[in-house]
């Protein structure tokens, strides 16, 4: 039996179409103790293949990170085979997508890692287990409004550009690893007088850092509980306020979801009001950014006029210059924002 998947992403976006299944994307994580997380990984993947999933997983020693999505009526078989796979992982919540799209994932990818989420911290060094206080959307709200409260997005640049909580600080990082030294910098005075509230898309993020901060000496240490997913599905649930405006960044083929009408980014190209993110069409290229729909047109979806010229090139031409080319990070950097250009 092959453990991996064989299609291609148009293959499969076709035999998705054919089975007109409504599917259910969703997300959840786990930190607790894999021993061998190869074997571990293969189990999972004969069950999820036969049960339909599609998305992304990274299994380490700490534990497991899912986006995935899967047929709706399986959610049931789904839910049942993940809670009796290891005590740790009975009854965990899955933060299932605010906004539901059949092609979120396409193919079912999981793979072994290090970390399940890449923080560049040494474990041995603290205790994970020792977190921040989880908050309900409910007390996250009263909480945030507290003069006492200081909240931070745990998030990178790219996803807060589209949106965040009001007031929140959002470093400009361009990964996890790199916003945790920057926040405990900036908020050295206040390990002992401040609430340090702070949320990501999920929590995992959050998992991980609060540990961290209280370990550094902070003293009142929050996070919201599920992240941004878990908030909104509270928020309209409960006919709470929503306190997050704009789109919540993910990390599929849906690219975010909306949670307020407010548009707080622009055109990486024009200035103008926008925040659809899009992969530059040149393949070689790929570059993450947010285009406005009349710079799409006339750019043909391009981040410039070099990656312009490039895709008009014949196929056999565009393949050697994508030879060599790494294409391990489809994320917008601000290291290359300076090639991303109209004229
Ligand atoms: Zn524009
Ligand atoms: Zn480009």
């Amino acid at each position: 039996m092959k453990l991996y998947n064989q299609l291609s992403n148009d293959q499969q976006k076709a035999l998705l179409e054919e089975a007109g299944e409504d599917r259910l994307t969703l997300s959840f994580y786990q930190y607790f103790k894999i021993e061998d997380p190869k074997v571990f990984r293969d189990e999972l993947y004969k069950v999820w293949d036969k049960l339909g999933v599609l998305g992304r997983t990274y299994v380490a020693n700490e534990g497991i990170n899912s986006q995935i999505s899967l047929p709706a009526p399986q959610l049931e078989n789904f839910r049942t085979h993940l809670y009796s796979i290891d005590n740790a992982l009975n009854d965990i919540r899955l933060n299932v997508a605010i906004e539901q799209d059949n092609m979120s994932f396409l193919k079912l990818k999981i793979k072994v890692r290090d970390k399940i989420v890449a923080d560049g911290l040494e474990d041995e060094s603290f205790d994970v287990t020792d977190i921040g206080v989880h908050l309900k959307a409910q007390d996250f709200n009263e909480m945030i409004e507290d003069e006492n409260t200081v909240l931070i997005d745990m998030r990178n640049h790219y996803e807060t550009e589209i949106g965040h909580f009001k007031g929140a600080i959002t470093p400009d990082v361009d990964t996890f690893k790199q916003s945790l030294p920057i926040i405990e910098e900036d908020l050295k005075d206040h390990k002992e007088d401040k609430n340090l509230v702070m949320y990501c898309t999920g929590g995992i993020r959050c998992e991980k850092a609060s540990a961290y901060y209280k370990h550094k000496g902070f003293k009142h240490v929050y996070q919201l509980e599920g992240g941004i997913i878990e908030y909104t599905n509270q928020v309209q649930a409960q006919g709470l306020e929503n306190k997050f405006i704009g789109k919540n960044f993910v990390f599929d083929e849906r690219r975010a979801e909306r949670i307020s009408d407010d548009v707080i980014a622009q055109c990486h190209q024009c200035g103008e009001p926008a925040d659809t993110h899009v992969n530059c069409r040149n393949k070689a290229c790929h570059l993450l950014f947010i285009q406005c729909d009349k710079c799409n047109a006339e750019m043909e979806g391009c981040c410039s006029n070099e990656c312009k010229e490039i895709i008009h090139l014949p196929e056999e031409e565009q393949k050697k210059i994508r030879q060599g080319v790494e294409h391990g990070n489809h994320v917008f950097r601000k290291g290359r924002s300076g090639h991303i250009m109209k004229k």
